[in-house]
């Protein structure tokens, strides 16, 4: 999928989530696995990569991904040649044709475009991620380097689990309303459900991203069968988001 908030400018910026679809692995990673660290025998996940890679117009080798830990590590890619970033999770860089992966199953893929100034960014943003604002971090950081306008930037987040079905215990519960407010926890028939949606998208309306800049996919992973989804799978694949300048 793509986003409508990027499409004004294909001419020089690249995003795409992947799906499921069109890869080589098998059950339960079937198909389009992404990522190495799942248990998926690696040459599925390379010849994924290369499949993706090649749909796309870029180089496989080019790809940066990174060894995700639910930190608020951020690494700044300024050149290609090295593949994984270790214990991070948030790439920004204003290289052209390097493409950046997050990769995903349930998380939510946060991809930001910084079309003043030429700057992209692929976050992972999952419940500490998210709980650590690292995608307000990432803003602040291409604030810091690269004169990112909080006003100007462009922030989508991908296909993620949503509140329909990210049901979460009592403790954790309490901790997001004493933490973060109230309205991120619905309660339906006894169950307590997270909107990591919202918070992410008041974190970021909180800096100043116009609400207009900023665009949430509606699908949730573990409702619709076309992407990977940890809570509803377990042992699963994962899906992708990737980035990349002109
Ligand atoms: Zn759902």
């Amino acid at each position: 999928m793509q986003f409508e908030l990027f499409a004004p400018f294909e001419e020089k910026l690249f995003c795409e989530i992947t799906n499921r679809h069109g890869g080589v692995s098998p059950k339960p990673y079937d198909t389009l696995n992404l990522a190495l660290h799942t248990g998926d025998n690696p040459v599925n996940v390379l010849k994924n990569r290369t499949i993706v890679a090649e749909k796309y117009g870029y180089l496989a080798e080019n790809l940066i991904y990174m060894e995700q830990t639910h930190s608020d590590n951020i690494h700044i890619v300024e050149h290609a040649g090295y593949n994984k970033i270790d214990n991070c999770d948030a790439l920004i860089t204003t290289q052209k044709n390097i493409p950046l992966m997050v990769m995903v199953a349930d998380c939510i893929p946060v991809m930001i475009y910084d079309p003043v100034h030429e700057v992209i960014a692929a976050v992972h943003a999952g419940r500490n991620g998210t709980f650590q604002q690292i995608a307000a971090k990432t803003l602040q950081t291409m604030q810091e380097k690269f004169d990112t306008s909080f006003h100007e930037v462009l922030v989508a987040l991908g296909p993620s689990i949503h509140s329909c079905c990210y049901e979460v215990g009592a403790d954790l519960a309490d901790i997001a309303k004493k933490s973060f407010g109230e309205k991120y926890i619905q309660t339906r028939k006894g169950k307590q459900y997270l909107d990591l949606q919202q918070m992410n998208f008041d974190q970021l309306a909180s800096l100043g991203v116009p609400e207009a800049n900023i665009e949430i996919s509606a699908i949730c992973t573990s409702c619709n069968q076309n992407y990977f989804s940890y809570r509803r799978d377990g042992i699963t694949g994962r899906f992708a988001g990737i980035i990349k300048l002109k």
